[in-house]
C-alpha cells in the first residue's frame, strides 16, 4: 500500500501529523511519502501542485490531504492560488464521486446548533459530483456584456453543465451506496429553473430504474437546505451536483457540531481516492494546537476501508475515536461543560492509546 501524504497549508500539517500517529499504531505494512501543496508549495516552487506532487499522487493508491489556503493568496491569480490544487488533483486522478457522510455522534448531540432531538442518531451521507458543474464549465470569464439589459457593462460568467455519462456514473455510486444503508436516495436539482438540472433529474430518474429496492424521491436545492435543518433525519443517502453538493454538505456538517469531525473520501473509477476533512485551513487557528484532528483520523479510516481494503483497521479507528469521545475528551470546536479540553496532539495521542489499548486487550 501506498499512500501519499498532503498536509498543505494552515492547521494542515498539525491535522494530518495526528492521523499519521493513528495510522502508525495499527501496525500495518504501508509506504508512505509525503510532499507540498497549496500556498506552501506555490512558496517553494512557484505553483500550488507541483509536477512531482502530482506525480506522487498519481502512483499513490491513495492520498491522505490536509487543507490548502490562507487569506494571503487571495490576490494571486486563480490558477496560482492555492485552492486549485485540489480541483488540479481531482481532475487529474478522475475523482468524480465525494463521499461527506454526515454523523451525529451521541457524544456529541449537545454541539449541534439543532435540538437533540432533531440530530440524535443523524447518519447521513452526501454525494456530490465532484468534477463537472458550473466550477469546471466552459466558458468562463470576464468581458464586456454583449447584450442584456446592461449590454457594454463589464461582466464575469460562468458555465453550468453536465453531460449523460457525468450524470449516469454519480447515480449509480449513489443507488449502491443506498443499497449498504438505508436504500433511500434524494436527488436534489434546480430543475425548476435550470436545464442542467432538468436533464440531471431525467437521467437520474433512468437510471433509479435499475435499482427497484431502492427509493428515489426529488428535491430542488432551496428546500433540501431547509429540510436538512428541520428534519435532518429524514435523508439516508443525498446525491447531487458539484456546487450544490457543496453547499449543503457544509450545512449538514454544522448538525453534527463541527465541521471538525466530518471526513470525507473522493473516489475515482478503481477506487484510487484521496481523503480528507471537510474542513479548510482554518488560518485563524492555524500553529495553535487547538484544530480538531477528528475529521482528518476518520478520513484516514475511510483510506483504509475504502481504497486500501483494510475494513478493519478502520473500524478500529473509528471505535477508539468513539472512545475518546466516551471519555469525555474534547477540543474546543466541540467542548460542553463537565467536559476536558484538549489540544490537537492530546487528542492524537487518547485515539492512539485507545487503539493500543484494544490491542493489548486482543
Ligand atoms: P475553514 O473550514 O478553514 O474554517 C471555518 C471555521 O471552522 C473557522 O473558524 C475555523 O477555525 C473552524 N475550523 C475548521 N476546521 C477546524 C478544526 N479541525 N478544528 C477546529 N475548528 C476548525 O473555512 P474558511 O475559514 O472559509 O477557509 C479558510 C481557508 O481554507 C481558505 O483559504 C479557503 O479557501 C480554504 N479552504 C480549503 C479547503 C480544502 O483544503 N479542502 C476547503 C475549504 C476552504
Amino acid at each position: 500500500m501506498k499512500i501519499a501524504i498532503l498536509p498543505g497549508d494552515g492547521i494542515g500539517p498539525e491535522i494530518v501529523a495526528e492521523a499519521v500517529k493513528v495510522l502508525k499504531a495499527l501496525d500495518l505494512r504501508f509506504e508512505s511519502e509525503t510532499a507540498l501543496v497549496g500556498g506552501c508549495a506555490y512558496d517553494a516552487h512557484g505553483h500550488p501542485l507541483p509536477e512531482a506532487t502530482l506525480k506522487l499522487a498519481k502512483e499513490a493508491d491513495a492520498v491522505l490531504f490536509g487543507a490548502v489556503g490562507d487569506w494571503k493568496y487571495d490576490t494571486l491569480d486563480r490558477p496560482l492560488r492555492p485552492e486549485q490544487a485540489i480541483l488540479g488533483l481531482r481532475k487529474n486522478l478522475g475523482l468524480f464521486a465525494n463521499f461527506r457522510p454526515a454523523i451525529c455522534y451521541p457524544q456529541l448531540v449537545s454541539a449541534s446548533s439543532l435540538r437533540p432531538e432533531l440530530v440524535a442518531g443523524l447518519d447521513l451521507l452526501i454525494i456530490r459530483e465532484l468534477t463537472g458543474d458550473i466550477y469546471f464549465g466552459q466558458p468562463r470569464g470576464r468581458r464586456i456584456a454583449p447584450d442584456g439589459a446592461f449590454a457594454g457593462a463589464e461582466e464575469a460568467f460562468d458555465t453550468m453543465r453536465y453531460t449523460r455519462p457525468e450524470i449516469e456514473r454519480i447515480a449509480h455510486v449513489a443507488f449502491k451506496a443506498a443499497r449498504q444503508r438505508g436504500r433511500r436516495v434524494t436527488s436534489v436539482d434546480k430543475a425548476n429553473v435550470l436545464e442542467t438540472f432538468q436533464f440531471w433529474k431525467d437521467v437520474v430518474t433512468e437510471v433509479g430504474k435499475q435499482y427497484p429496492d431502492v427509493a428515489l424521491d426529488h428535491m430542488y436545492v432551496d428546500n433540501a437546505a431547509m429540510q436538512l435543518v428541520k428534519e435532518p433525519k429524514k435523508f439516508d443517502v443525498i446525491v447531487t451536483g458539484n456546487m450544490f453538493g457543496d453547499i449543503l454538505s457544509d450545512a449538514a456538517a454544522m448538525l453534527t457540531g463541527s465541521i471538525g469531525m466530518l471526513p470525507s473520501a473522493s473516489l475515482n473509477a478503481s477506487n484510487q481516492g484521496l481523503y480528507e476533512p471537510s474542513h479548510g485551513s482554518a488560518p485563524d487557528i492555524a500553529g495553535k494546537g487547538v484544530a480538531n484532528p477528528l475529521a482528518t483520523i476518520l478520513s484516514a479510516a475511510m483510506m483504509l476501508r475504502f481504497s486500501l481494503n483494510q475494513a478493519e483497521a478502520a473500524d478500529r479507528i473509528e471505535s477508539a475515536v468513539q472512545a475518546v469521545l466516551a471519555s469525555g475528551l474534547r477540543t474546543g470546536d466541540i467542548h460542553a461543560e463537565g467536559c476536558k479540553r484538549v489540544g490537537t496532539r492530546e487528542m492524537g495521542d487518547a485515539v492512539v492509546a485507545a487503539i493500543t489499548k484494544k490491542t493489548s486487550k486482543g
